[in-house]
């Protein structure tokens, strides 16, 4: 065992919903492991921004802006790099939404949204990029799912679907490509300091409560999630496949 296994120097990365939060953190700790990063995003503007501020750390990525809600445009945006940038080696699927409300009020219509961007998408962007992987045998998929994929909490009842179905997906995704020579695995990140919890971080009430619920007494910093992607991308993880890391600071450790 060499710490040259956990080397992505030649590695092709694409992390979906990279332009800020958990996804930014991934690209980076991808980045400074050796990896070439391409960002995506739907906002050009942001994903442009996001690539200068990878730049002033010294990693360098390309930038593919597409919706990954709409799988025609996952074929193409995926197809583009394969064609363009190069070979994807590893897939960080990490877009994703929240959307809150108590089930009794919530809509069809965000139903439908927050499924399509946090599950659907995972299969669009996995099955896209798994069949160019399993023509090469070989690939490393990370979906992000969540500590909301073991336990629900009021008012985010669909998007804790969501995150079992991504936890389930992943391991449907290993059934049938790990003899292809892929690995799937999944990280669930419990309550990390971004801006999709901006409302919860200045509610002093949640923050508070989550202090309290954590075994480490803190948010967590998405810096926190590199090493664990880091890992499951490199070859120090050659036999993992099907798993999800949960790095939640211990909250699972006390249901
Ligand atoms: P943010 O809201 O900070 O970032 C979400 C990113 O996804 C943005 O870059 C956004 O860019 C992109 N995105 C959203 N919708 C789409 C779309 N349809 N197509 C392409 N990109 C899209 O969220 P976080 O960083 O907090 O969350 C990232 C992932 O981690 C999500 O899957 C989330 O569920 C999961 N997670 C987060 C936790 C937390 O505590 N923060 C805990 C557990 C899991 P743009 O809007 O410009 O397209």
């Amino acid at each position: 065992m060499s710490i040259q296994l956990f080397d992505l120097t030649g590695r092709l990365a694409l992390v979906t919903g990279s332009s800020q939060g958990i996804g930014y953190s991934l690209a980076l700790g991808l980045g400074k492991a050796g990896a070439r990063v391409v960002l995506n995003g739907r906002d050009a503007e942001k994903l442009a921004d996001a690539q200068a501020r990878l730049a002033d750390q010294g990693v360098a990525a390309e930038v593919a802006a597409f919706d990954v809600t709409d799988h025609i445009a996952v074929q193409r945006g995926v197809d583009e790099i394969e064609a363009n940038t190069g070979a994807i080696d590893i897939l960080v699927n990490n877009a994703g939404i929240q959307r809150r409300a108590p089930l009794e009020d919530y809509s069809v219509e965000t139903w439908h949204e927050l499924m399509r961007t946090n599950l659907d998408s995972v299969f669009y962007v996995g099955q896209a990029v798994a069949r160019h992987m399993i023509a090469r045998k070989r690939g490393k998929i990370i979906n992000i799912a969540s500590l909301q994929s073991e336990a629900a909490r009021y008012s985010i009842a669909p998007y804790t679907a969501s995150k079992g179905a991504v936890k389930n997906l992943t391991k449907g995704m290993c059934t049938d490509w790990a003899r292809h020579g892929l690995q799937i695995n999944a990280i669930g990140p419990g309550y990390f300091a971004t801006p999709l919890n901006q409302a919860l971080i200045e509610n002093p009430e949640f923050d508070a409560w989550l202090k309290n619920r954590t075994p480490a007494g803190r948010w967590g910093n998405v810096e926190e999630l590199q090493g664990a992607c880091i890992f499951l991308a490199s070859e120090a993880a050659s036999f993992v496949n099907g798993q999800v890391l949960y790095v939640d600071g211990g909250v699972l450790a006390t249901l």
